[in-house]
């Protein structure tokens, strides 16, 4: 018998009481590869790109995937094989679209920080766009292009004041938080773009926040958006481009975002109505794309039962899933063997062995597990590797892409060497 385990993973689902992603068993992989395992699936990405593009449907726009979600090189080449440019935050980033087989003319620059040699190294490869984030950088960036005897292709971000009803550290769009230009300072800043010679403006962006689940902050922002490009060209300064940033959320636990193909129609709608249908957009989509296509496979180590907790302690821990230390973020955690419904549950917190009270994974879940028994922490396929660190000097996992019956190991698990390789001692020499 074949049952899906949550709607937000179409993928993934019980065959004979074990838990596959695509045609693969995950506990033939976890035996193969070892835990901790980051397991994606093609086909889940490949679904979550098609819904936008079936919602762009004869449109002129670049999807330019956030990579930061994640920024694993066989993601980035499976993204750029089906066209898709990139959404970068640092010249690293840049070097990884690079040796993924992107291609720099579809990639955009967004971060409130960029400095001048990252500048520079973007120029040099004819990034398609730097979106500025502060009247100050504007200056810089010129002064860098002029230098190099070129004109630096910018969208200025703006903030539309529309609050994205997330998490206050992934809500972007608000007065009062880093980033973007303020709407009152939208025309003026444009104003000097358009007289600083070493840029060129060629469009408008925002990006409101993230693990968003409603529409109406959508619609709110791209009305916003529109009146700025009306004041803009009314300023005389053409705005080529409409870049609407990311942000889409995805279901953790019972999470019921609009479909990206759902939620374009609306958008589309306004822009036809306001006059705008024909203008180039792009969207920045990062979670949306990844998150639900990946899990995080873990071994039970121990059960620890307590006075006023139980404990489940895993081999997985906040190094490779930050975001429940983060945001007090869930994700969904299931047996990679289904249990009986007979069997003996209990409420435990499922923690990691790292030496922080901030290192669990996920709170008062109910579980009929024992040591050595093996789960799947779901919805891990962004902000969870990219996010990752060697805290404790764990080394980070393997990565593997299920693509149908095939598994392709697309990184090898880190070592402890790898870890300390830069490091260096102190000489001792004589006293
Ligand atoms: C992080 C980020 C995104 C992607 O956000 P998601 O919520 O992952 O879709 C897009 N644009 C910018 C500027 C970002 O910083």
């Amino acid at each position: 018998m074949t049952h899906p385990v949550l709607p937000g993973h179409p993928h993934l689902h019980y065959h004979d009481q074990a838990l596959q992603l695509e045609g693969l068993r995950l506990a033939d992989l976890a035996r193969e590869f070892g835990t901790p395992l980051y397991v994606y699936s093609q086909a889940a990405m490949l679904d979550a790109l098609g819904a936008y593009q079936r919602g762009f449907a004869g449109r002129k726009v670049q999807i330019c995937y956030a990579m930061k979600a994640n920024s694993s090189l066989a993601v980035l080449q499976l993204f750029a094989r089906h066209g898709c440019g990139f959404d970068i935050v640092s010249a690293g980033e840049l070097q990884r679209v690079i040796a993924a087989g992107g291609d720099p003319a579809k990639v955009i620059f967004s971060g409130v920080g960029k400095t001048r040699a990252e500048m520079r190294q973007a120029l040099e490869v004819g990034i398609g766009c730097f979106n500025v984030e502060s009247e100050a950088e504007l200056e810089v960036l010129s002064e860098v292009a002029q230098s190099m005897g070129l004109r630096a292709p910018i969208s200025i971000r703006v903030n539309p004041n529309v609050d994205a009803k997330t998490h206050p550290y992934i809500s972007t769009g608000l007065k009062g938080n880093k980033f973007g230009i303020a709407h009152e300072r939208t025309v003026a800043t444009y104003q000097r773009a358009a007289a600083l010679p070493g840029l060129r403006v060629v469009g408008i962006d925002c990006h409101i926040g993230s693990q968003i689940t409603e529409e109406s902050p959508y619609l709110d922002a791209m009305d916003r958006m529109l009146d700025l490009v009306q004041a803009i060209e009314a300023a005389g300064i053409a705005v080529h481009h409409i870049d609407f940033g990311g942000g889409l959320g995805i279901d953790y636990n019972g999470d019921t975002p609009p479909r990206a193909d759902a939620l374009w129609a609306k958008l589309l709608a306004k822009l036809d109505a306001r006059g705008y249908g024909d203008r180039q957009l792009m969207i920045e989509p990062g979670r949306s794309l990844v998150g639900n296509a990946g899990v995080c496979l873990t071994e039970v180590l121990y059960l620890k039962p307590g006075e006023q907790k139980n404990f489940c302690i895993v081999d997985a821990a906040m190094n490779d899933l930050p975001r429940p230390a983060m945001y007090q973020a869930y994700h969904a955690i299931v047996p990679l063997q289904a249990t009986a419904p007979t069997a003996v549950s209990h409420v435990y917190d499922v923690v990691g062995p790292i030496c922080e009270s901030g290192d669990w994974i996920g709170r008062d879940r109910n579980l009929a597990v024992a040591a050595g028994d093996m789960l799947a922490v779901l919805s891990a396929g962004a902000y969870c590797s990219s996010m990752g660190s060697t805290y404790n000097t764990r080394p980070r996992p393997a990565e593997v892409l299920v693509d149908g019956a095939r598994a392709h190991l697309i990184r090898t698990r880190e070592s402890v060497n790898d870890i300390f390789r830069s490091e260096k001692l102190v000489p001792q020499g004589n006293p």
